[in-house]
């Protein structure tokens, strides 16, 4: 038994459910929401989605599909329809031809994720989580009885490094997780890297689970590159098992649609477990999603230039701190920082500045490196250039110790 359930045993509840961590984030976000109901000026950074509203034709196809009235259960894989449209998404920004069997349609890239894992591991099996790594991955993996191995990069930096994670696979090595654009370091993963791991996996017989949730939001020209350039067979017999969704790139977190494609015989394993917990993804936000595919795609672009110009910001205004170490990211809307010349300790420091300059961030402690913050570009540019002046007046003793924040005049006495 993994130490981290024998550790909470004696509760009553479920060695698996005891285990799932307790998110620090969560507390700092509720106490930041309290802040903001007695009317405090809080500047959130920590935010995991863009601002735009819901494109047109998504809104449009799920009111039609409202308005029949004829709102039942859908096949548990999902709707024919926005399979088809799925199908001809991954040959438009993949170029790769799949089967509608090779598709299974969830209530977010979250559910084909777990539904991934549960399909896939026995109790003891390993999943290599390179860090940092997305905070849901490892707590996904215990959920289904797994062990998540997370391997950070040992040169220091937060590209995954191969020699690293071959070092890590054992003969429980059942999959690994890659995403890139990465949450939350925002980087593109390079073409050998995603080369290697392909064709490591293909050879060790590993599954590679790519999390492509933020694949079209690049910047400077980079692209992220599908996994699938590098199978040598047919999708049948390969590992690649790529996820992902209408949340971040059409700014539709809340429709919950999400996708997988995989082998058929592992998407019809998925089927089966999807149809005993939702039995199929609510067949309204499917039409939002099938709205969003197959409408114009102008959106896309435009989110994704309007968050490439708040990187460039972003990455401007943390230039003023002089102890900070930043890579620039080259994707999705997250920057990860290293904080260590202030702060070694990312939770207390997260907590210190929405206390003192109500500023919400994420700890990297959550994304399994300590000593950063997580910040977002995702919000506004006014949120940007403010949060990041707080965060500095905070920290920072080369700064004026004196700020507004609101209209309150904060004067700096622990530096
Ligand atoms: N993967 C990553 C890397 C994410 O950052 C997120 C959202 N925070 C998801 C998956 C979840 O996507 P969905 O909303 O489709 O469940």
């Amino acid at each position: 038994m993994p130490a981290q359930w024998r550790l909470t045993a004696e509760l009553s509840y479920s060695y698996v459910a005891s285990a799932i961590a307790d998110s620090p984030t969560l507390r700092l976000n509720e106490e930041a929401q309290l802040l903001a109901e007695r009317g405090e000026p809080v500047i959130h950074l920590g935010i995991g989605e863009p601002k735009n509203k819901a494109p047109i034709a998504a809104i449009l196809s799920s009111a039609s599909r409202l308005g029949t009235g004829d709102i039942k259960y859908s096949p548990t894989d999902g709707i024919p329809s926005l399979k088809k449209a799925i199908v001809r998404y991954t040959e438009e920004y993949y170029d790769k031809v799949v089967a509608p069997e090779n598709v299974i349609v969830s209530s977010g890239a979250k559910q084909s994720i777990y539904n991934i894992l549960f399909a896939l591991l026995n109790p003891r099996d390993e999943v290599i989580v390179p860090a940092p790594y997305w905070v849901s991955y490892p707590e996904i993996v215990k959920m289904v009885y797994g062990n998540p191995v997370m391997v950070t990069p040992e040169d220091g930096g937060l590209h995954p490094r191969m020699e690293d994670i071959k070092e890590a696979v054992s003969s429980y090595t059942k999959a690994i997780i890659v995403n890139s654009p990465n949450n939350p370091s925002g980087l593109v993963f390079s073409e050998r890297f995603i080369q290697e791991v392909v064709e490591f996996c293909e050879s060790k017989g590993i599954y590679l689970i790519m999390d492509d949730i933020y694949h079209r939001l690049t910047f400077d020209n980079k692209k992220a590159v599908p996994a699938y350039r590098f199978i040598h067979g047919e999708i049948e017999d390969s590992k690649v098992i790529v996820v992902n969704g209408v949340s971040k790139l059409y700014g539709m977190t809340g429709f919950r649609i999400g996708w997988a494609i995989a082998p058929r015989k592992l998407v019809e394993i998925m089927t089966n477990i999807q149809a005993q917990t939702t039995s199929c993804a609510s067949v309204v936000l499917q039409a939002a999603a099938e709205g969003a595919l197959t409408g114009v795609q102008s959106v896309v672009e435009n989110l994704r230039m309007t968050i490439e110009n708040n990187r460039n910001i972003m990455m401007q205004e943390l230039g003023t701190i002089a102890g900070l170490k930043v890579t620039k990211p080259d994707g999705a809307f997250y920057c990860f920082p290293d904080f260590s010349a202030y702060n070694k300790d990312s939770v207390q420091l997260s907590s210190f500045l929405l206390k003192k300059a109500l500023v919400v961030t994420v700890p990297g402690r959550e994304f399994g490196m300590e000593g950063r913050l997580r910040l977002s570009y995702a919000g506004s540019v006014k949120d940007i250039t403010e949060g990041v002046a707080r965060i500095r007046w905070a920290i920072d003793p080369e700064s004026p110790n004196e700020i507004y924040i609101g209209d309150r005049k904060m004067v700096r006495d622990w530096l």
